[in-house]
């Protein structure tokens, strides 16, 4: 029992991603934690910042501005990304709350994101999503779509744009989605590489993963969505 408390799994986590990184010969600190927190109460979140987790990942916006906003006072280095298809009712939300928005997948979110930063005085960073399994039912850019949508958001949002995000679909193996999207994110300069959960994390950090976005694992199973 006691070898399975949050931070034991955490520890373990940290441990498969320093094996994995050795593995694909990529320096100790080039793959960082997003600890997915979705569904779970801002108890648990605790536990994870006092094992000295600081990066967590949010689907829905209202949800993180229920358990965030507190959870920073307290712990001001901790970083927010949001990682849930997000409503362009929601861009304002999500530019107060985030630090970074890695859900950035259509045109009409472009400029709600646009507009809400323009007001809020304030822009996370932010990462294109691509559906690279082009499934219907999947948030993000379509792949035949990814290089004209990157370089748009490129030249609306400069610098801000920083990285790349894809959730390859269930069932089939993740590599080739993989490479695709850290070969698109090295084709447009763009740093960050966020790809991998639970499941698949080490096989992401083998094709160039920079951030893994790992909940299950951490946090235990989900109450039901
Ligand atoms: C829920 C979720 C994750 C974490 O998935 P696990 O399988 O629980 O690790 C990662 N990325 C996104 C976008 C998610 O919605």
């Amino acid at each position: 029992m006691s070898n399975d408390t949050l931070s034991s799994r955490l520890d373990g986590i940290r441990t498969r991603i320093a094996r994995a990184s050795e593995a694909a010969h990529r320096p100790q600190g080039d793959v960082r934690l997003v600890a997915v927190s979705k569904f779970h109460p801002a108890s648990a979140i605790e536990q994870a910042l006092k094992a000295g987790q600081r990066l967590f990942g949010e689907n829905r916006v209202q949800e993180a501005k229920d358990k965030f906003p507190a959870l920073r006072e307290q712990w001001p280095d901790l970083r927010l990304h949001i990682i849930g298809s997000l409503q362009t009712n929601k861009a304002a939300e999500a530019c107060r709350l985030a630090d970074v928005i890695e859900s950035v997948d259509r045109p009409a979110l472009v400029d709600a994101l646009s507009r809400a930063a323009d007001r809020a005085g304030r822009l996370p960073d932010l990462f294109v999503q691509v559906n690279t399994g082009d499934e219907p039912q999947k948030s993000g850019i379509p792949r035949q779509e990814a290089d004209a949508f990157i370089a748009s958001c490129k030249a609306r949002f400069g610098g801000s744009l920083k990285g790349v995000m894809c959730i390859p679909p269930e069932g089939e193996d993740p590599s080739s989605h993989f490479a695709f999207l850290a070969q698109l994110a090295h084709g447009h300069e763009l740093t960050e590489c966020s790809m991998g959960m639970s499941a698949d994390f080490e096989t992401a950090i083998g094709q160039g993963a920079t951030l893994v976005r790992v909940g299950t694992a951490i946090f235990g199973s989900r109450p039901t969505a």
